[in-house]
């Protein structure tokens, strides 16, 4: 931990500690459902489809790296356990039981909006009391608004595809 960091975070820093766990919950889950999704999926466009979920599984890890990293740095301790991701989710865990396509995209779509949900409410809670932290989350929601932006965009050639066939 750095003691000067963790001194200059203008609020309670274990309320920002859980909030920092539940998103890493949430990155974790949906690090699971993207991966898992792009070994299941069927239907038309699955190779495309399940490309564009891979790198999305990829860049959920991603998030939760920085997540761990910077709980670290407040001296705080990221969840111990994966029994624990359940527990401290706020987005919640779909699994992929429905491989076709259009299940598949839909339930990640629900899942991007609801991380950009919960990253725009974490960002409001540090604006003026925590710019490390801040800066860390507007990175993550950026990335989690291409997310919805590009699923919908596939959801949408999938509708055109099948409306011709
Ligand atoms: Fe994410
Ligand atoms: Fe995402
Ligand atoms: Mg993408």
């Amino acid at each position: 931990m750095g003691t000067k960091g963790r001194s200059i975070v203008g609020m309670d820093v274990d309320e920002l500690l859980t909030m920092l766990n539940k998103a890493f919950a949430d990155e974790w889950l949906a690090y699971y459902q993207y991966w898992l999704g792009a070994k299941v999926v069927k239907g038309p466009m699955k190779d495309a489809v399940a490309a564009e979920l891979t790198l999305h599984a990829t860049e959920e890890l991603a998030h939760a790296d920085l997540l761990a990293l910077r709980i670290i740095q407040l001296g705080g301790t990221p969840l111990n356990s994966p029994a624990e991701w359940l527990k401290y989710t706020h987005c919640g865990y779909d699994a992929p039981s429905d491989p076709f396509v259009k299940v598949i995209v839909a339930q990640n779509i629900k899942g991007e909006q609801c991380a950009i949900d919960t990253y725009q409410k974490l960002l409001t809670v540090v604006k003026d009391a925590d710019p490390v932290t801040y800066n860390l989350v507007l990175t993550i929601l950026s990335q989690e608004v291409e997310h919805e932006e590009d699923l919908q965009a596939l959801d949408e050639d999938l509708d055109s595809l099948m409306l011709r066939s």
